[in-house]
Order: structure tokens, then sequence, then C-alpha cells
């Protein structure tokens, strides 16, 4: 695959005006620029990588709800690696795990609910359909800044000074969208509204994955894990499978990181070398060693969505469900939104805020702002109890050694020994503000 390279400093080019200028060729812009393309409507991709996906990262699974409603045969043509059939959830502690899981051979048919992806593959056929619709996209060229008239976006300006113009402008240009600044849409992102994560890309033969995660063909394992292993931050980590290669990461709050002075590769390292994780990438090669910010703040967080001129997308309005560690189907349906809201603003003549805010209404009655909504307090609290990645799951694995070990002590002696350790950690009236919360945090 290969892209058109334009030379902005034509004349011809830089004085074209476009219906949409996008920003960012993720998941969120190339779904805005698909939409825009099947409508009709002129637009242009604008991406600072060598190509699409060279600077993105994700864990990587990709749910087929939102690239289905965009592309609806995308199973047909899409590089996806596995059908996520498969869903472990792993508590650890220094020497031990618990576990809880769900399989099903019916996410491994039509309609799919997930599948493992790697996003410079990914991201390079989805560009390769925004590109035959009719949108190009232009790589290794990075937007600097917004032009605005009369407090009005109406184009934008790369670091090599070339200008484009447009009646709207999206910034889909992930975490730190240097866009939605320049705008006034936002400032820098709090340590504490971000996590930074480390993802090693490991290769091994499929046989071996199949075989250690028990898997058939067309079966793939995501495994989610939490626990002491973060030493109190709070934080997961991930595990899932490719066809020939494994995914392993974890993340957490920036904040933590900041104040616990841990370095995210000594984690990672720390991670690999767990029992419970060791035996599934035993022999692998690191092929890949891949760092970024996860948005985690939530729905109190997200910033305005939109001004006159511009609207934000994705990650950049961090419309992420770090619970649910659902990020691309946000940044995939965001895009969507974005771009009808452009098409009505367009047969409108009219790319004012009071137009454009059209685009929040449409946001907020989809999943993304009722999931976030729902979500609310959760974020708050995850930051703040850090018993549920320190004392917790030494408390679980402590109750589980009592209760599995056999060696001559009564049952009832066991029990009473479990009930000390419940309410030698808070007593009952504690016990119940914490579930109290759990149960608020997620209404
Ligand atoms: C470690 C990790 C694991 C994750 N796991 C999952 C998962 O399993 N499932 C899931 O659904 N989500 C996951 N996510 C979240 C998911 O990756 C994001 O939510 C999603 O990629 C957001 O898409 P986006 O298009 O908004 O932004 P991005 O994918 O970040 O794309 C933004 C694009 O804009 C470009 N860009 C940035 N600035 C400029 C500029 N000034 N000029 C030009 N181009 C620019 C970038 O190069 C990039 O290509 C994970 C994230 C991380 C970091």
């Amino acid at each position: 695959m290969y892209y058109i390279v334009i030379n902005f400093t034509n004349d011809t080019m830089a004085d074209e005006k476009f219906d949409c200028i996008i920003v960012g060729a993720g998941p969120a812009g190339l779904s805005a620029g698909y939409t825009l393309a099947k409508a009709g409507l002129s637009a242009i991709i604008i991406e600072r990588g060598d190509y699409p996906g060279a600077k993105t990262v994700m864990g990587g699974i990709l749910y087929s709800h939102a690239i289905g409603e965009l592309i609806p045969d995308f199973c047909k043509e899409a590089p996806l690696e596995r059908p996520i059939t498969e869903q472990r959830v792993l508590l650890l502690t220094e020497d031990a795990s618990i576990q809880a899981g769900y399989k099903t051979k019916k996410f491994a048919q039509e309609p799919y609910n997930s599948f493992s992806v790697l996003r410079a593959q990914f991201d390079g056929w989805l560009a390769q359909k925004v590109d035959q619709a009719g949108v190009m996209v232009i790589p290794k060229t990075l937007v600097d800044t917004v032009l605005k008239e009369n407090n009005q976006v109406i184009g934008i300006k790369t670091d090599q000074g070339e200008i484009l113009y447009a009646d709207c402008v999206l910034a889909c240009d992930g975490i730190n969208s240097l866009l939605a600044q320049k705008a006034g849409l936002h400032q820098e992102w709090q340590p504490q509204d971000v996590a930074l994560a480390v993802k090693e890309v490991l290769t091994l033969p499929k046989e071996k994955i199949q075989d250690r995660f028990n898997l058939e063909d067309n079966e793939g394992c995501a495994i989610e894990f939490m626990g002491t292993i973060s030493h109190g931050m709070t934080g997961i980590g991930f595990l899932y499978t490719n066809k020939e290669s494994i995914s392993l990461g974890m993340g957490c709050l920036l904040s933590n990181y900041q104040k616990s002075l841990i370095k995210p590769y000594d984690l990672i390292e720390e991670v690999k070398s767990h029992p419970a994780i060791k035996r599934f990438i035993d022999g692998a090669q690191t092929e890949e060693y891949l760092a970024h910010l996860i948005p985690e703040g939530g729905y109190n967080r997200v910033p305005p969505l939109y001004t006159d001129g511009m609207l934000v997308c994705g990650d950049a309005a961090l419309l992420v469900n770090s619970i649910h560690r659902e990020g691309s189907n946000l940044a995939i349906k965001s895009g969507i939104l974005a771009a009808q809201t452009v098409i009505e603003a367009k047969n409108k003549k009219d790319f004012s805020k009071k137009t454009l805010s059209l685009y929040k209404k449409k946001i907020e009655e989809s999943f993304i702002i009722q999931d976030l909504k729902k979500y609310r307090r959760l974020p708050h609290l995850l930051h703040t109890r850090n018993e549920l990645f320190s004392r917790y799951p030494q408390l679980a694995s402590e109750i589980a050694a009592e209760l599995l070990t056999v060696d001559g002590r009564s049952k009832a002696e066991k029990e009473k020994k479990i009930i000390a350790k419940i309410l030698g950690t808070h007593s009952l009236c504690g016990w119940g503000k914490m579930a109290f919360d759990f149960w608020r945090a997620t209404r």
C-alpha cells in the first residue's frame, strides 16, 4: 500500500478549501473520513506518522459493533488476528493467582463480538478503504495549529508552515490533542487523568499459543489481570492472543508512577516473570515495545466537544471506557457521529457552534456518554481506594489458600480464621460502606 504525498508548497493545494479537514488517521479520523467520503463531501486526513498505524498503540481488542456499523463486511476483509472466544480475569499476588473466566464458541461466529488486532495493520487497511472511497490520507505531516477568523476555526497549519482551509476541522489527534488545546477546548491533562501503558508484542509459534491457551484455530483469548502486581498503583494488565504473537501490557495511573517512582519498564519485566504470566510467554521473542497514554478520567473529565468550526473525537475528547477497556469502538462511533454532524452542517451551510452542538447531542444519545455517565464516580473511587490493588487481592489469596489447604484442621477452625482475617481488614460497617461505595459508583 502507498500514499500520494502532496507537496503543500504547491499554491493550488494551499488555496484549496475542503468541506472538512481531519487531523489524525486513527480509528476516529478514519471512520469520520470514510463516512464523509460515502456522502460525497470533500475531505482530507492528515497524519503525522510515516503511515496510518505507525504511531498508534492498542492492547488491542477491536469490538465488532462499531467497525461493523462503518463497514458491514469488515470481518471478511480486515486484517484481524483472532475472534475473542474466551475472556479471563486474574487476580495476582506475588506468588498466586485467582481466576474467573467465560468461554463460548458463539463469539467465533457472525456477528462476532470482538477480535484481537495489530493496529499497524488494521489502521493501514482502514486507511486504504478511506482512500478508495475518495478521501486522501496524507502521512508524515504534523498539524501544528488551528487557524481562526472571528473565533471560528477555518483551517490548519502544519509544522512546515503549510496552510489548508475547511468549513470544519475534526480533531482526531489522540490523547495529547494539540489541536483541541490550541482551540482552547482543554488544558493539558492532569497525571491522574491518564494511565501510562507499556506494551510488548511477543512472537510465538501458533501451535504453542493454541496449546498454552487451550484454543483452536479460529479462537482467541483475552486475559486481564490486576492485584498486588501493580504495587498499590491503580492499574491493570492485559494478555491477548494474536495468530502468531501475544500482546502483553500493563498500564497504571501516571500520577501513581510519579509518586511511587516505579519505572514502567521495570514493572513490565516483573509482570513477565510472574508465574501466572510466564508460562504463557515462555520462549517468546519481543518483536515490538511500545508505550502510550490511555485516557482514564471518565465522564467528569470529558472536555467541550465542539466549538465554531471544529469537533473533537475519540481519545482527543477522552472518550474511553477504561472500566471495560473500550476505546477503539468509542473512537469509531464518535468519528461517525462527527461526520454525520458535518454533513448536516453542510446542508444547512452553517458551521457555527450552534449547529455543531448537534454532535454533542448525538454523542449523549449514544452508548458513549450513556456508559461513561454510568461509571462517572468510578474513576475517583478506583484512584482513591488503593486497597483494591494491595490489601484486597492479598486477602482474597489468603482466604483461598486457607480454604484449599487440607491439613487436618477442622473446617470450623478454618472458617473462624477466615472471618478473623476479613474483620481484621475492615469492620462489618467498613465492608458495608465499601460495598455501598462500589454499588453507588456504578449507578
Ligand atoms: C496500551 C493500550 C491498550 C489499549 N487497549 C485497547 C483495547 O484492547 N481495546 C480498545 O478498544 N481500546 C484500547 N485502547 C484505547 C484505544 O487504543 C484508543 O481509544 C483508540 O486508539 C483511540 O482512537 P483515536 O483515533 O481517537 O486516537 P489514536 O488511535 O491515538 O489516533 C490518533 C492519530 O492522530 C495522529 N496525530 C496526533 N497528533 C497529530 C498531529 N498534530 N498532526 C497529525 N496527526 C496527529 C497520531 O499519529 C495517530 O495516528 C488501548 C490504548 C492503549 C494505549
